[in-house]
């Protein structure tokens, strides 16, 4: 069998991973042909926009597609096209959480997967190699190995690859230029350690070979869904501890920083928070769960199902320090939101922790004013309907305001809470803020202080100095 050389990529599906990676992919390898395709016409459109508005805020991004749009990247909603010139067919579509149906509200929803593979199948007239880069349950490939062999013709063959991505939403771009690893995995055959080369040779153009690692399917697929939940798993256990220090009078920066500095455990992914959010933790430790009983493993599928149930219970136990500061009702009081997108650097806000606090403040009535830098008015409009399905959305203008910077959310507020770790937040004039903040009546300064400061230092403020006189 002669070695592969990849000439042309496809790329299923536009998104915050299928975007960037390939990106990448074309500036550090300009002798490829790369072409990402979407069934969203609005996202392709994004990309192609002359003034290079693309869709996904991610630093360093529109300064690659800048360099090589146009050159030897593509974006194009003609999938079939694209998977007709490609060797090798990246398949990045949304794997999301399944929410109704058997398996609900834990498997993951492999519609999207079974629709591009279907798709590879019917159009495909050559060999391809076929890589999963969403992340998905462990076996996958067997699924989609068995649609496409169903569905060859004659003299083509499909070898399916997996190659999960680590890339994280804010550094995406500074991930993929020096990954800590790629993963490619394989079937043990000659073909599967051949395309599994062939793949590895595209990211050696500028991954050093000992960061390229190759192993079986199986693993690959799984250590994706491990790497997540481990992560998740530290900010649960940091969490827990913070509700412990809360209790007792310790101090859960000083127990992180303590922890943190042995080596065997190191200090990343140990700060306690409102708890964590986005597209991929929950879903990925849910799907590990699903696995586990799948598998009949009760006893794994509780230990991992807990990482996710602490994560709920850190973001209503910090809704209710709110309720609890303020006097035990928060009903008609004013309340500024600073962050609405899961982390910092990213304009993403699923599963946002922003999300749950805002819905459990506009349940108790208060007024709840936003800031965030890089989430659309549209978008917090959208989030918070799916977020209070029974409210119509004219109630829910009623009681939220979105406004464009952090000062005008705090002013006249009677808490303000930090729930993204924008850089810009820890740059406010905190004096400025505190003195346009509402005061309780008869609330003696001291009193007001510490109330302030005790629903700042439970969000996500501690690199915040709040040692200033106000
Ligand atoms: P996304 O929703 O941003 O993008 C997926 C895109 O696929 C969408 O634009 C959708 O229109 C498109 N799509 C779906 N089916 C299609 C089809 N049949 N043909 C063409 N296009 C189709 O999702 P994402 O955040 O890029 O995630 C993609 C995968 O990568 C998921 O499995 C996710 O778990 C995984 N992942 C995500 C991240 C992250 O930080 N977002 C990191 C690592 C891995």
């Amino acid at each position: 069998m002669a070695p592969v050389q990849v000439k042309k990529i496809c790329c299923i599906g536009a998104g915050y991973v299928g975007g960037p990676t390939c990106a990448v992919i074309a500036l550090k390898c300009p002798h490829i042909q790369v072409t990402i395709v979407d069934l969203n016409k609005a996202r392709v459109d994004a990309w192609n926009s002359p003034d290079f508005a693309v869709p996904i805020y991610e630093p360093g991004l529109v300064d690659v597609v800048k360099q090589c749009r146009g050159r030897n990247l593509f974006f194009s909603t003609d999938v079939d096209k694209a998977i007709l010139e490609a060797d090798l067919i990246f398949v990045s579509v949304n794997t999301p959480t399944k929410k109704s149906g058997v398996g609900a509200g834990f498997a993951a929803d492999l519609n999207y997967v079974e629709s591009a593979t279907r798709r590879i199948a019917a159009v495909a007239t050559s060999s391809k190699i076929v890589v999963e880069k969403s992340t998905v349950p462990c076996r996958t490939a067997e699924s989609m190995r068995t649609i496409l062999e169903a569905n060859s013709r004659p003299g083509t063959r499909f070898d399916i690859l997996s190659n999960p991505e680590f890339l994280a939403e804010g550094t995406a771009i500074a991930d993929l230029f020096k990954p800590d690893r790629v993963l490619i995995g394989s079937l043990q055959t000659t073909e599967g350690k051949e395309a599994c080369r062939a793949l590895a040779d595209v990211y050696a153009n500028w991954v050093p070979q000992e960061r390229i690692l190759t192993v079986g399917l199986w693993s690959s697929e799984l250590s994706k869904l491990a790497a997540n939940a481990m992560l998740a798993q530290r900010i649960s256990s940091i969490n827990a501890l913070s509700a412990i220090c809360e209790a007792t009078g310790a101090n859960i920066d000083e127990v992180s920083h303590a922890v943190g500095f042995d080596s065997r455990i190191g200090p990343k992914f140990l700060r306690a928070s409102v708890g964590f959010g986005g597209s991929c933790f929950q879903k990925d430790i849910l799907n590990l769960v699903y696995l586990s009983e799948s598998l009949h493993l009760p006893q794994v599928a509780a230990y991992w199902r807990q990482v996710v149930e602490m994560n709920e219970y850190q973001k209503s136990r910090f809704s209710k320090t709110v309720v609890d500061t303020l006097f035990n009702t928060i009903t008609g009081k004013h309340i500024a939101v600073l962050g609405f997108a899961f982390k910092a650097d990213t304009g993403d806000t699923r599963e946002s922790a922003a999300i749950s606090l805002i819905r459990d403040f506009l349940s108790e009535r208060a007024f709840v004013t936003i800031y965030d830098p890089q989430v659309s008015e549209e978008q917090i409009w959208q989030d918070l309907s799916e977020a209070c399905p029974t409210t119509p959305l004219e109630t829910i203008k009623k009681q939220v305001t979105i406004v464009h910077s952090a000062l005008e959310a705090c002013t006249q507020k009677e808490a303000i809470i930090i729930a993204t770790e924008w850089k810009e937040f820890l740059e406010i004039d905190w004096q400025t803020v505190y003195a346009n903040m509402n005061r309780f009546q008869g609330e003696g300064h001291w009193a007001w202080r510490a109330r302030v400061k005790t629903v700042l230092r439970h969000s996500l403020s501690s690199d915040i100095d709040l040692n200033f006189n106000i």
